[in-house]
């Protein structure tokens, strides 16, 4: 992965301010992620979404929206699946399928989050095969539990840090304990606050 999160600097360009990744894994939703992306917007904020490809190309307004206003798309996965409960043939042909509907996008991901952030021993080698970066996280909000905005602000607070990479969910993914992600945005929203606090930049992963 070639980001970085760079430390602060009396004189700094915008891409030296200490930056915080928001990430977002299993949309688009079509009730979550437009909101999502209001408030994003309402704060300069950008973001990355790790997407599923069938809810992507059954959404093309809001994948064309994301990335107009500046935020990155990532790869999740078409079927939402452990790695190691696949062989590679069948994760290289998911992989494939997915990357196909992106590109009728016009999306090229760079940056891949398997599902659940599962790695089986010949994931790399399949990220390498697509040119795709594996990218994991240093905070996990556990969102998809349905705990409330609150308490994962509270649960999370001490890694709202420069260069790190948080995990959230503008998706309802399989096995969460939720029917909308109506918490992560208020979550997102006391993000927002506190990186405005402590002098973070919102950057999407590059
Ligand atoms: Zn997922």
């Amino acid at each position: 992965m070639s980001w970085v999160a760079r430390g602060r600097c009396p004189h700094r360009a915008v891409s030296d301010v200490p930056t915080l990744a928001l990430t977002f894994d299993d949309g688009p939703d079509r009730r979550t992620t437009p909101r999502l992306l209001d408030i994003l917007a309402g704060a300069g904020a950008r973001a990355t979404f790790f997407v599923m490809a069938d809810r992507a190309a059954a959404s093309p307004e809001l994948m064309a929206r994301m990335t107009d206003e500046g935020h990155a798309v990532g790869l999740h996965c078409l079927e939402h699946v452990r790695h190691r409960d696949r062989d590679v043939a069948w994760v290289r042909s998911d992989t494939a399928r997915a990357l196909d509907a992106l590109a009728a996008l016009g999306l090229r991901p760079r940056l891949w989050r398997t599902p659940w952030g599962d790695r089986a021993p010949w994931t790399a080698a399949l990220a390498d095969e697509h040119r795709l970066a594996l990218v994991g996280w240093t905070v996990d909000t556990h969102d998809w539990r349905g705990d409330s905005a609150d308490a994962m602000f509270a649960a999370t607070r001490a890694g709202l840090r420069a260069g790190a990479i948080v995990l959230a969910h503008d998706g309802i993914g399989p096995g969460a304990r939720r029917d909308d992600a109506e918490q992560t945005l208020g979550f997102t929203g006391r993000v927002i606050d506190h990186a405005e606090r402590h002098g973070l930049r919102l950057g999407a992963l590059e």
